[in-house]
């Protein structure tokens, strides 16, 4: 980065100016910062939890960034089908519940499951048994 050394010698000492530096410079490096959702500009920067646009003033959470990563996941039961949100399953296999005796039985239906993070990806309520997470591959789309 020599030549950013050198053009920061020659910066007038007007911090706006010279901020409008700093950034073009990460923007190089980085290059990874979404635009602007107020006015698309590309010179975009992070501060912390947000970004900030230098360009409108605007700033934005970067969470909507990991909300769209989490909308990406794709989580498919036995069959390959896309399960989501709400979907209603078929247990295909005796699933013993954790910490208990209980067995969820083959045939078992689920209903309004919640997709979830982990080895687990299912977060669910079972009749007779409560809260409890299964396993995407052990399932599959009623
Ligand atoms: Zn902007």
């Amino acid at each position: 980065m020599d030549s950013f050394g050198y053009g920061w010698h020659h910066l007038p000492p007007d911090s706006r100016f010279r901020r409008g530096w700093f950034i073009y410079d990460k923007v190089l490096v980085m290059s990874t910062f979404p635009p602007c959702p107020s006015c698309g500009s590309e010179y975009t920067y992070e501060d912390g939890a947000m970004y900030l646009c230098p360009e409108c003033a605007h700033e934005w959470a970067k969470d909507a960034g990991s909300d769209a990563d989490t909308d990406a996941r794709v989580i498919k039961d036995a069959n390959g089908n896309l399960l989501q949100d709400g979907d209603s399953v078929t247990v295909i296999k005796d699933l013993k519940v954790k910490g208990s005796s209980s067995v969820v039985k083959v045939g078992t239906k689920v209903k309004n499951i919640r997709l979830v993070d982990g080895d687990h990806d299912i977060d669910c309520k079972i009749d007779g048994i409560g809260a409890m997470k299964l396993k995407s591959e052990f399932v599959k789309k009623s």
